[in-house]
């Protein structure tokens, strides 16, 4: 999407909103139905809920699988769907869908990091029909909920990044989270050649620094433990609670943090002019909830014969599909892909009659799955 000016998408192209399970399985099935799609995603990476929560963890309910690995389902479905050949954007986020006079949608998106630090790089594309196919929400920075953050932001206080600035020189940097982000940043910075590293490193976190997850994490733990050890940085357990920012002025010399093994609401100073919050990802509802589609506790509804939304066009499947029955399962967001993309057909090849074929018969999917290309993302 980025490489495209405003407004000047392919016409008779579709949008699929998320890369989770259901919007991968969904891009095979246009490919078969020979409805080119492209795929957005806030993530940096597909899979959805199944890459995000639960990588590494074996599913034991997929049809034909004794049991896959959540991660490895993603990279199958995605293998599959070249059929399709789709376009991948990820790390952006849909925040709008409007229908235009022309009988499709204009959808603008940002990139997924533009919106936590607030900057613009809004763009709109035009698609004849959209998929919504967004889960729970779209996965988005866990951001501090505090008084003069905003103001901070992008200056003194990052997201999950280490600033791009020439030296650390002066800084007193704190890290706030105990996962591996935080330890990827905090080993970043120890690496630092001396006339380059910060003056001081702290690192923050609720419960202290969380058990390893993989051997890359675990090597992380190893160098920060050893570093804390010879005193290159400081681990404690607790929050932070508030910002000092002398004379209103809007520039930060210190933390306000609380500490775990303290009594409660003592707060304590901790001198500290760059901060970097790891405190991971959530999902966020906040775009979709302004597109007039009837959500209603996160989930919009649909027809069971189209899994069409209010809005004629827009196709809802996955998590966020509501219908009586409706089951959180990734089985039924195959389903549910399937028949929003027959239904899909109305818009693409009005007045054609679609006929059902099969994959193990029909000469034109025979050829389409032997030609079906290698993914190159
Ligand atoms: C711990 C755990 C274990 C589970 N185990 C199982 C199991 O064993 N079996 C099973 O069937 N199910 C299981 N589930 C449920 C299953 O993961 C979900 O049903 C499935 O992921 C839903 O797929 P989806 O494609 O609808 O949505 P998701 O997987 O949530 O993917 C949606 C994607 O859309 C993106 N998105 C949302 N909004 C936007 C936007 N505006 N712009 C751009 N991108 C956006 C999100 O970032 C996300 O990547 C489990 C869930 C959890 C949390």
């Amino acid at each position: 999407m980025s490489n495209m000016p405003a407004g000047s998408g392919a016409r008779g192209s579709a949008l699929i909103i998320g890369a989770g399970p259901s919007g991968l399985y969904l891009a095979f099935q246009l490919g078969l139905l020979d409805i080119p799609c492209s795929i957005v995603d806030s993530l940096p990476a597909i899979g959805g809920q199944c890459y995000e929560l639960y990588a590494d963890k074996p599913i034991f309910d997929i049809p034909g699988f004794e049991s896959i690995k959540a991660i490895d389902l993603a990279e199958r479905l995605w293998i599959q769907a070249q059929i399709a050949k789709p376009s991948l954007q990820l790390n952006r986020t849909i925040i709008q869908i409007k229908a235009d006079t022309s009988g499709g949608f204009l959808v603008t998106s940002r990139s997924t990091q533009a919106l936590s630090a607030d900057a613009d790089d809004a763009e709109t594309q035009y698609f004849q029909a959209v998929f919504i196919a967004a889960g729970v929400g779209a996965f988005a920075t866990k951001r501090l909920r505090l008084e003069g953050t905003q103001s901070l932001e992008g200056r003194y206080l990052f997201y999950s990044v280490l600033p791009t600035i020439p030296t650390f020189k002066a800084k007193q940097v704190l890290i706030s989270g105990g996962g591996k982000r935080a330890l990827s940043i905090a080993v970043q910075l120890l690496q630092c050649p001396q006339a380059l590293a910060p003056d001081r490193i702290d690192l923050l976190a609720r419960n202290g620094l969380r058990p390893a997850l993989d051997q890359q994490h675990e090597a992380l733990l190893d160098s920060v433990q050893q570093a804390a050890k010879a005193g290159r940085i400081r681990i404690h357990k607790g929050v932070i609670t508030g910002f000092e920012l002398p004379d209103q002025a809007i520039k930060l010399d210190a933390v306000r943090i609380s500490l775990r093994d303290e009594p409660r609401n003592a707060e304590r100073s901790l001198q500290s002019n760059l901060v970097i919050v790891c405190h991971g990802l959530s999902p966020r509802l906040e775009p979709m909830l302004h597109w007039d589609l009837g959500m209603t506790r996160g989930q919009i509804p649909v027809d069971t014969a189209r899994f069409e939304s209010r809005l004629p066009g827009v196709f809802v499947i996955g998590d966020m599909a509501s219908y009586p029955g409706k089951k959180k399962l990734i089985t039924c967001g195959f389903h549910e892909a399937t028949l929003a993309a027959y239904a899909a057909c109305d818009y693409f090849f009005p007045g054609k009659k679609i006929l059902l074929q099969y994959t193990t018969s029909s000469p034109r999917l025979l050829e389409k799955l032997s030609r079906g290309a290698r993914p190159t993302e």
